[in-house]
């Protein structure tokens, strides 16, 4: 006898197919491990690397995966040669560093900030939008006047002297196309799946370079950068922001991954969708990352090159994703 629940799994696999004009993707297909593979962390990008090594050592220890996410994304963040994370990331088009970053943890509580200058550690601010706030989300003036109540500290207004070079140079011609996978790094997201198998995520961006001033992508919008359903697994994306916003990114392929799909196959999907909705998808790079409640790990790309870090038992390991555009 057919199950109704299966009945409503295979419908609903059958419909997100149809929405998006793929084949449909069979329930034995996507069967997934009976092994749970946990503690496990995430991140994108090589500097996933180094982030992972940090989240880890709370992993390792038995910690929680919401302090795990926060640690893990703070060595990124204070890395002042990335010119993708934090205070060293490359400037907006006024020569501004201005930063964006969400954190989720497995009770579906959540905080960002975004437009956020001079503060070292925006994720940890997040955090505490979260936990000290009844709001979700901070911006700009507001943002850092309540990080510095908390006891943050201001840091001065000076680009790296790679950023600075590179925005000079820049400024010559004005031309704001984002480059397809920038140097190889950029938004560090991060999920992960503590010893009690609860999930967690994060996100910390400089967001893209040259933007207008005030401009805001996805890494601060639950939803799109990032999220987290304990129930079924966590998602983060990296990329042009604008075409991760326009399809609820990340909250795209938790919830394909609640149909029943595989991290993998969610990921995939969810690019799909993605280039459906984004005429521009062949100039553009989004990277969607993807985690289980069984452990399972997946991801998918428009192009070449978006590479991740897993951690686990076995090890920290880089790992090429595929991709849509071959
Ligand atoms: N997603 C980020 C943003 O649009 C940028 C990135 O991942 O490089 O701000």
């Amino acid at each position: 006898m057919t199950s109704r629940r299966k009945f409503i799994q295979s419908t609903a696999l059958a419909g997100a197919a149809v929405l998006t004009g793929l084949p449909r993707i069979s329930a034995a297909k996507e069967k997934s491990s009976s092994i749970v593979r946990k503690p496990i962390v995430l991140s994108t990008w090589n500097h996933g690397m180094a982030a992972n090594e940090g989240a880890w050592k709370v992993l390792s220890a038995k910690g929680k995966a919401l302090d795990a996410v926060e640690k893990g994304v703070n060595v990124t963040e204070a890395d002042f040669t990335n010119h993708s994370v934090g205070l060293g990331g490359l400037p907006d088009r006024d020569g501004k560093v201005t930063l964006d970053a969400s954190i989720m943890n497995e009770k579906g509580e959540c905080g960002s900030v975004a437009f956020l200058q001079h503060i070292k550690h925006p994720v940890s601010v997040a955090r505490m939008v979260m936990e000290k706030t009844p709001h979700v989300m901070l911006v700009g003036e507001g943002a850092l006047r309540f990080a510095l109540a908390q006891g943050f500290k201001k840091e001065p207004d000076k680009l790296s002297e790679t950023s600075e070079k590179a925005w000079k140079e820049w400024l010559k011609k004005t031309d704001y196309k984002p480059v397809a996978n920038i140097e190889n790094h950029d938004t560090i997201g991060m999920i992960a799946m503590d010893e009690e198998g609860n999930l967690s995520g994060s996100c910390t961006t400089s967001g893209l370079a040259y933007k207008m001033h005030g401009r805001v992508g996805d890494s601060p919008i639950i939803g799109a950068g990032m999220y987290v359903d304990n129930e079924v697994g966590a998602a983060c994306a990296t990329g042009v922001g604008e075409a991760v916003i326009k399809i609820c990114g990340s909250f795209l392929v938790v919830e394909l991954m609640r149909q029943g799909m595989t991290p993998d196959n969610a990921c995939r999907e969810a690019i799909k969708r993605l280039t459906l909705k984004n005429p521009n998808y062949k100039d553009i790079q989004v990277g969607f990352l993807a985690l289980n409640k069984n452990g399972e790990a997946g991801a998918y790309a428009v192009q070449k090159g978006f590479n991740y870090a897993v951690y686990d038992d076995g090890g920290n390991k880089l790992v090429d994703s595929d991709y849509f555009m071959k």
